[in-house]
C-alpha cells in the first residue's frame, strides 16, 4: 500500500539559522507558522478524506522542527498526536538539523509518537558545509544519525546537490558516506538559487559558478542508481513544483519533472551498457519495460530514441507487466 504524508509547513520561524541558500518562506510557500489548532483542523479534515490513514504520517516540514521554541514544538506535537493510533494515522515525521538532535529531544519525540526523523545533511564535505554557512559539520550528521537509530526512529537524510564550492567528486563522496550511514530514506534536492539569499549574491557576482543543468541531471541519475543498488529508497529527487520557487529563482537546477529527467538518463545508461556488451556498432535494440515506465525509458520528447539513433541503433521498447523488473533485454541484433 502506498505511503502518504499530510504535510504541515513550519516555515523559517522554526529555524534560528540562515544557511546561504535558504529563504525558507519561499521554499515552503507559506509565511505563517501553524498554531496547534491549525494542526488539529488539518488532521481532522485529512482523517475524513483519506481512505488508508494507517499508511499515512503527519509530516512537519519546512524549517528545523527541533530548533523551534520547546513549548511551541511540544504544543504542535501534542495536537498531531491526538490523531495518531488505532483507526487514525500511523505516526508523525519531521525534518530538522543534525545539530538539534540530542537525548532530551529524542525522548520528547518518542513520547509523542514520532516515527521518522529526516536530517538536512545537505553535504558531508566540511568545506562545502562551511562555504554554505550551514553551521554544522559532517561529523554532526554521522553522530545525530547514530543517535536517531539508537532510539529506533526511521532515519531519512536529505542532500543538496550543486552547492557553492561543491564538485561532482564531492557529491559522489557525500553519496557514498550517506550509503555508509544506511538511512531508510534519502531526498535529493538539486540547488535552487533564490533571490535575497547569500548564494543569490554569490551567483550574481559571478563568484559562484554552477555545474551545468545536464551534468547535474546526469549526477543525480547516477545517485538514483547507486542508492537503488544499496537498497536505500529515494523518496524525492528535485524540489516539488511551486510557483514561489519559479518566481524567486535566479538559477540552479529546477525542473517540474526533475526526477523523470534523471530516470530517463538511468534508462539510457542501462540500455547503453547492454548494447556495449554485444560489441555491435549498429543495429536494433529491443527491451521490455513495465508499461508505467515506458515514457521514462523513452525520455522527454523521446530523447533516448534520438540518442541511440545517433549511435546507429533503433531503440524498440515493448510494454511489459508493471510487476516486472525495470527492463529486460529481448534482443539486440544487427
Ligand atoms: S537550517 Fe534549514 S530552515 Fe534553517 S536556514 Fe538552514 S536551510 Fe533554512
Amino acid at each position: 500500500m502506498k505511503h502518504s504524508n499530510i504535510s504541515i509547513f513550519v516555515p523559517h520561524i522554526g529555524c534560528p539559522h540562515l544557511c546561504a541558500f535558504c529563504d525558507q518562506r519561499t521554499i515552503s510557500g507559506e509565511d505563517k507558522a501553524p498554531k496547534p489548532d491549525d494542526v488539529r483542523r488539518i488532521c481532522a479534515q485529512a482523517l475524513d478524506e483519506i481512505s488508508s490513514p494507517e499508511n499515512t504520517e503527519i509530516a512537519f516540514f519546512g524549517g528545523s522542527f527541533t530548533a523551534i521554541r520547546h513549548d511551541y514544538m511540544t504544543a504542535l506535537l501534542e495536537a498531531a498526536n491526538e490523531f495518531v493510533g488505532e483507526g487514525k494515522f500511523r505516526g508523525i515525521r519531521l525534518s530538522t538539523r543534525p545539530d538539534y538532535i540530542d537525548d532530551d529531544v529524542l525522548g520528547v519525540l518518542k513520547k509523542y509518537n514520532v516515527t521518522a526523523i529526516e536530517l538536512g545533511a545537505q553535504s558531508l564535505d566540511d568545506e562545502v558545509l562551511a562555504a554554505n554557512e550551514r553551521g554544522h559539520t559532517a561529523q554532526d550528521v554521522v553522530d545525530a544519525s547514530e543517535l536517531i537509530r539508537r532510539y529506533g526512529f526511521e532515519l531519512g537524510l536529505q542532500m543538496m546537490v550543486g552547492l557553492y564550492k561543491s564538485t561532482r567528486e564531492k557529491e559522489l563522496a557525500t553519496m557514498r558516506k550517506i550509503i555508509d550511514i544506511r538511512p531508510q530514506t534519502v531526498r535529493i534536492y538539486p540547488v535552487v538559487i533564490l533571490k535575497g539569499t547569500k548564494l543569490g549574491s554569490l551567483y550574481q557576482s559571478g563568484e559562484y559558478q554552477t555545474m551545468s543543468f545536464d551534468d547535474v541531471v546526469e549526477l543525480c541519475a547516477d545517485m538514483l542508481t547507486e542508492f537503488d543498488n544499496a537498497d536505500i529508497k529515494v523518496i524525492k529527487c528535485g524540489l516539488h513544483a511551486s510557483e514561489f520557487v519559479e518566481r524567486d529563482m535566479l538559477g540552479g537546477f529546477y525542473h517540474p519533472a526533475f526526477r523523470e529527467l534523471c530516470e530517463a538518463v538511468c534508462y539510457r545508461k542501462a540500455f547503453d551498457a547492454e548494447i556495449n556488451k554485444t560489441g555491435l556498432s549498429k543495429g536494433i535494440a529491443e527491451f521490455a519495460v513495465p508499461s508505467k515506465n515506458l515514457s521514462k525509458a523513452l525520455g522527454q520528447k523521446k530523447s533516448n530514441v534520438g540518442y541511440f539513433a545517433d549511435k546507429g541503433f533503433e531503440l524498440r521498447l515493448v510494454p511489459s507487466d508493471d510487476t516486472n523488473d525495470k527492463y529486460q533485454v529481448i534482443n539486440i541484433w544487427q
